[in-house]
């Protein structure tokens, strides 16, 4: 695997250069607040009327409108959310430096067209694998959230080494840079959301409460066998794999989990699977994400609401209710 820290990497490609970062959301704040600490000039570049400003202002930042700040720099990093990087492309293409470099903390919008960058721009994508809160606390602890990089277009010979700079800039060097392409990133990460974690995690646990709730055991636990115990497994997983998380366990839950869990995810999931990554290949959710946003978010919007009516929900506030 070619991973690479702190001590494989030369932080000079970065040095004496101003990064602009566009968008103070999730990323920015974090990616701004690394770079500015590890002595980088950072402008964060935002909209008119942007919320933003007087925060980023209020913890030492400087911040410009976005055509200034993109005028001003030697790399353009844009964290802003993946579903408007064509329209605020569009908007900063002319102002951007020629033999600049524009920057990425995912591969979606340029792996699949949202964004084609003029043939002078390096593109480098630096993506934490995490969320900025985590890359900014981890930072400050003096640690790193591991990031994959990768190089999209090098117009001038300097990207592969300019991404490893930025990468150790806003600490992932501490932890590791693990090399990849915008492809491989875009997809296994759209793959992941869809067919795993964050798409099916939470709809088997849901289908886990409904099926006890039916069958007569209380909500509460349901609830607190059925969704309670995910950050038990996260924790055993994440200290010693999958295989040391099973060795823990009683031979109960060791011998029930042997059993069912093939049962439940069986051959037709995984064919499955393989269809959503087929089809995320294909360019089908990209499409989707951009109908979902220039139609204002119908789906998301409603789904929102409805999210919050279940009885699962409700078991929620109860017992956070009395916990607190
Ligand atoms: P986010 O929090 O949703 O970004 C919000 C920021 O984007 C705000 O400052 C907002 O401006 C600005 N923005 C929104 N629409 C804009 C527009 N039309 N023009 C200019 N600025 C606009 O985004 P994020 O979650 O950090 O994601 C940023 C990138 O990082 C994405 O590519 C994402 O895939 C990637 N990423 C995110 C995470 C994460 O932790 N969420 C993890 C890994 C990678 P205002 O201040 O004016 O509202
Ligand atoms: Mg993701």
């Amino acid at each position: 695997m070619n991973l690479l820290r702190d001590a494989d990497i030369d932080p000079a490609p970065l040095a004496g250069k101003r990064v602009a970062i566009l968008g103070y959301g999730n990323q920015g704040r974090a990616q701004a607040l690394n770079l500015h600490d590890s002595g980088i000039d950072v402008v964060v570049g935002l909209r008119g009327g942007s919320g933003s400003a007087n925060e980023a202002e209020a913890v030492g930042l400087t911040t410009a409108l976005l055509e200034p700040a993109v005028a001003s720099a030697d790399v353009v990093m844009v964290l802003a959310p993946d579903e408007i990087h064509a329209a605020l492309y569009r908007e900063i293409e002319p102002h951007v430096r020629n033999g600049a470099a524009l920057g990425f903390s995912h591969g979606l919008s340029v792996r699949f067209g949202f964004v084609e960058p003029r043939a002078d721009l390096d593109v480098f994508m630096v993506a934490p694998k995490g969320p900025g809160t985590a890359l900014r606390s981890l930072f400050t602890e003096g640690k790193g959230m591991i990031a994959v990089w990768a190089v999209a277009q090098d117009a001038t010979g300097g990207a592969r080494d300019l991404a490893l700079a930025y990468g150790r800039a806003i600490g992932c060097g501490r932890a590791g840079l693990i090399a990849s392409s915008f492809a491989e990133e875009a997809e296994a990460d759209l793959f992941n959301e869809q067919a795993v974690v964050w798409g099916a995690v939470p709809e088997l646990l849901i289908a886990g409460f409904e099926t006890l709730v039916a069958g007569g055991v209380s909500p509460e636990l349901a609830y607190l066998e059925c969704v309670g115990e995910l950050k038990l497994i996260a924790d055993l997983i994440e200290a010693r794999g999958i295989a040391g998380m099973r060795e823990v366990i009683s031979n109960t839950a060791e011998l029930g989990a042997l059993l069912g869990g093939r049962r439940i995810i069986d051959e037709g999931v995984r064919q499955r699977m393989a269809q959503v990554l087929e089809e995320v290949r294909a360019g089908k959710f990209a499409a989707e994400l951009r109908q979902e946003e220039s139609g204002g978010y119908p789906r998301l919007e409603k789904a929102r609401l409805k999210n919050r009516e279940t009885l699962l929900e409700e078991t929620y506030r109860r017992l956070s209710d009395a916990e607190g």
